[in-house]
Parts: structure tokens; sequence; C-alpha cells
């Protein structure tokens, strides 16, 4: 390859976490090189048409929150932002056995933002089964990042039991949640990532879910690679990293499936923890432990399934149960009233419904017609008429890893973007970025390995949104406990 060509960075993997990388790189005048072993963007948020609908589907229906502060920074970049529908009231709908609880967002200042949403818990709860939080909720009211960290060798369930917290209530709150936004059972789930995620809960108001009007990987893909390639870059799809080279002490070159190499100044590489183990030569691992704490990390799997129904079932954007195991499905989207563009949303377009089995061990032993009758039960629950409805088409997707799981332990363990080579970075939803693996996370990875890179490489520039923190009463408790 000519000395001219070389790129300033080369970026190894294009999902969220690489092309965001690639956009703030680019955005400061470097060049890059995106490399990316499948013939689709986007990674675990890509897209792509359905040949038998000819519909838009994504690998599994994703949700954006009004916390995605990296992701939908990047997407008002790319102009993109507009494409989210925010859902109105009530945040969220959540079928429990055969209640509907309307959980609505509200604007009191934390912690009374909750207050609101009492009466619809105690439908379900008992007065008893909430006061068994009060430790819960003053502990992370007042803990700050450094000290939740200090639980990392603890499991959510032990903590929460030694917090006093009845176990009806962890069955019906703790559980599903924890399995909703950290993707684990509570039992493998690390303290710190429980603490941090309800420290956010209860200490942020005015909390929103949106959904893409369109594939999830439009609203980032295509314009990040536009970016990339204005700026004299290049996105080379089916190209696949065999081995990551150091010379030196230093990055030198990637050795490519067909035994070529790809040469650059720097690296970031942006892939899933298990291909980075793969990738990642002898002399890599003698001075850094990362890659092979990467190999160590379990991977989440989830089946999402996409059900074409033959008529009109919910008006709804989506949907919860409160799940507990022997169940299938967690989050329920009906995408007929959710999308524009080739699912025409509208009043009377027939439901695609779309679902996420989550850590779906069971699930993945089950044939997909199993899965598509029993989504179709689940679905039935909360709109009766899908148990006479006719399934038209049903698509069935097994994702061995969706995120890693944040087991005890794991929080400590994630590598931060820089490594012990100066021109060598990791990013990734699975680094250490203060959130829980997620698009955000994605997002926020990549931003920290631009700025690190550019710095580098003598283009300082600033990408990465803060980690959201507390507000109102919660915020003075965090910096009286810092004190
Ligand atoms: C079904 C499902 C539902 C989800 N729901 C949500 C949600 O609701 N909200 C949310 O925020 N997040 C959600 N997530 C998680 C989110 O999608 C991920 O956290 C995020 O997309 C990870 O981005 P990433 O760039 O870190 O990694 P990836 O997307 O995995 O990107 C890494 C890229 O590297 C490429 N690569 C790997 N090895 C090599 C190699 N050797 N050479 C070249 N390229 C390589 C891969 O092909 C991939 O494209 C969900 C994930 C799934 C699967």
């Amino acid at each position: 390859m000519q000395a001219a060509l070389t790129p300033d960075v080369l970026i190894v993997g294009a999902g969220v976490a690489g092309l965001a990388c690639g956009v703030a790189l680019s955005d400061a005048g470097l060049r890059v090189t995106v490399v990316e072993r499948s013939a689709l963007l986007g990674g675990r948020a890509a897209s792509w048409r359905e040949p038998t609908t000819g519909v838009t589907v994504d690998i599994g229906p994703h949700v954006l929150t009004s916390e995605h502060h990296n992701l939908l920074a990047l997407m008002r970049r790319l102009g993109t932002e507009t494409q989210v529908l925010w859902q109105p009231q009530p945040l969220i709908t959540l079928l429990d056995e055969d209640r509907r609880l309307a959980m609505r967002g509200s604007r009191l200042p934390p912690p009374l933002h909750g207050l609101p949403n009492l009466p619809q818990a105690l439908k379900s709860v008992s007065w008893r089964d909430l006061w068994s939080n009060r430790r819960v909720a003053w502990r992370a009211l007042r803990i700050n990042e450094q000290q939740s960290l200090e639980l990392d060798e603890i499991d959510a369930r032990q903590w929460l039991q030694d917090m006093g917290v009845r176990a009806d209530f962890i069955e019906w709150f703790w559980r599903p949640a924890c399995l909703a936004i950290l993707n684990v059972p509570l039992e493998r789930c690390s303290a710190t990532a429980l603490v941090r995620v309800f420290r956010l809960m209860a200490g942020r108001n005015g909390y929103c879910f949106g959904f893409p009007k369109q594939g999830l990987a439009d609203l980032y893909a295509p314009g990040c690679r536009g970016v990339i390639e204005a700026a004299g870059g290049q996105v080379l799809l089916n190209t696949e990293v065999k081995q990551v080279l150091l010379r030196d002490g230093r990055f030198d070159a990637v050795v490519l499936a067909d035994g070529s190499r790809l040469q650059a100044r720097s690296a970031v590489v942006a892939v899933p923890p298990e291909n980075l183990a793969e990738m990642a030569p002898p002399d890599w691992r003698e001075i850094d432990p990362a890659p092979t704490l990467a190999a160590q990390l379990e991977p989440c799997p989830y089946v999402s399934s996409y059900l074409w129904f033959d008529r009109k079932l919910t008006r709804q954007h989506f949907w919860a149960r409160t799940w507990s195991p022997g169940d299938l499905n967690l989050d329920f989207y009906d995408l007929s009233n959710i999308r524009e563009g080739d699912t025409e949303a509208g009043a009377e377009t027939p439901s695609l419904i779309a679902s996420n089995s989550i850590y779906a061990h069971a699930a993945a032993e089950l044939s997909d017609d199993e899965i598509v009758r029993r989504t179709v039960a689940e679905i039935a629950e909360f709109a009766p008429e899908a148990a006479q409805a006719r399934v038209v088409h049903a698509d069935v997707h097994r994702i061995s890893m969706a995120v890693v799981c944040p087991q005890p332990g794991t929080e400590t363990a994630r590598p931060a973007a820089a490594t012990p080579f100066e021109n060598l970075w990791l990013a990734g939803d699975w680094t250490r970025t203060g959130l829980p693996s997620s698009m955000e996370s994605a997002a926020r990875s990549g931003a920290l390995a631009a700025e690190q890179a550019g710095a580098w490489l003598g283009r300082p520039l600033l990408a990465a949104q803060p980690v959201p923190e507390t507000r109102g009463l919660p915020a003075m408790l965090r910096s009286r406990s810092l004190s």
C-alpha cells in the first residue's frame, strides 16, 4: 500500500462504536478506513430488507431513550434525529397477569417523580413491599460511581436481599427490570450494574423511550459512511481482520482474511469481546490482560421475532410483560403503529409485532414454529384478537451475543479505551463507558476512542457526551456523600 494512502486511523468494526468513532475523527479532518467483516453496516444494531415481505427489519427491536445522549448527538450530526418516534404518555404499559399498568413519566423533581406511579404499583404489590426498598433507595441516591464499583463482586439478588427488599417485590419488580435493562437474571448480575441504573432511575426525571420510524441502522449507518467518505476515508465491507500486528510496542498493521496487510498510523478496535480475543496476537496478551478477560465474558443470547398478522391487533407502540421464569418474551412492539415508509404506520395497517426474548438460552432450544406459537399466545394476553388472527409471515432471529452479561466482577474488569500501545485504542459497548452495554454505550465508547486518537494524531477533539448525573435532592445527597 502506498504511503500517501495510509489512513490516519484504521477502525476495525462498523457497528455503532466504530462508525461513531469514524465520524468524530473525520470531522476533525483525519482520514479513516473502517473495515467490517460482514456485508452490512451496523453490527448488533443492523437492519435489512426481509425478502418475503420487502419490509426493513432490524436484528431485533431496539429502543432509544432520552438518556442516549451520545447516540442522539450523533443523529443530530447526521440529521436523522427526527426519525425517532418519542413515546407519549404512558411511559410504558406493563402487562401484569391480567392487569394493564400504565406507568407514567413525570416532571416532578427527583426522587418525587416516581410518586404518580404508586397507585399503579399498589394494584400489584403492598405498601410493605414498597417500603422494603427504603434502604436500597437511600443507598442508590447517595452512591457515586466509585462507591458503586465496590459492589462489583456481589450479585444483585444477594445485594437486594441484604438491603432488606422483600422476596415478592424482588420477583415482581427487580427481576424483570434487571432482565429488561441489564439483560441477565438478578443472580448473574453485578450489584454495581444494577445500582448504577437504579441511581439514575431514582435521580433523574423526564425519561422517555423512542423508536426508529425506519430501519434502526438507517438512523446512523448510511450517514456515518457518508461523513467518513466525504472526508476522504473509506468503509470496506466483507473485510475481516484476522490479526492485529504490533511492532516495537506500537500498532503496525492488520492481517486480513485474504492474507493481505493493511497499515495505518493508528487503530481503533471496535469489535465484540470474543472477536478482540481472536485477533489479539501473543505480544499483546503478554502485556495487557484485556484480550484474555474479553474471552471470558459471558455472551447474552437473544431471540427476536417478527410476526406479520392479517389484521390490526393493537394501537400501542409497545408494551412489556412483568416477566417470570418460564415466559418467553419480555418486550413487544407493534411496528404498524411506529414505522413510516415500507410498513406504513396507519390506523388500519395490519399489525407487525416484534418481540425480544432476552437471555434466551431456553428459547434457543425451541424450533421457530414453537417460538411463533408461544409468542402469539403471549401477544394474545395483551391483544386477545391475536388468538384468532392469522400469522401471514414470521421471521425468527437467533442472536448468540446481543450484549455481554454484566456478571459480578465484570464492571471493574471492563477495559478503558487506552491500551498499553500508544497508537491503539479499544471501543465497543462492553468497554469502560460507565453505562450498561447498549447503543449509547457503543456511541460513547466510539467518541472516547476518537478523542484519544485525535489527541495522539495532533487533532484534539471533544466528542463524548458525559454520563448522565442525578438531579435535585439525589444530586445534593450525592455531593454530600463525596465530601
Ligand atoms: C436484539 C437486540 C436488541 C437490543 N436492544 C437494545 C436496545 O433496546 N437499546 C440499546 O441501546 N441497545 C440494544 N441492544 C444492544 C446494542 O445493539 C449493542 O449494544 C450495540 O449495537 C453494540 O455496538 P458495537 O459497535 O459496540 O458492537 P457491534 O454492533 O457488535 O459492532 C462490531 C462490528 O465489528 C465487526 N467485526 C467483528 N469482528 C471483526 C473482524 N474480525 N473484522 C472486521 N470486523 C469485525 C462486527 O461484524 C460488527 O459489525 C440490543 C442488541 C440486540 C442484538
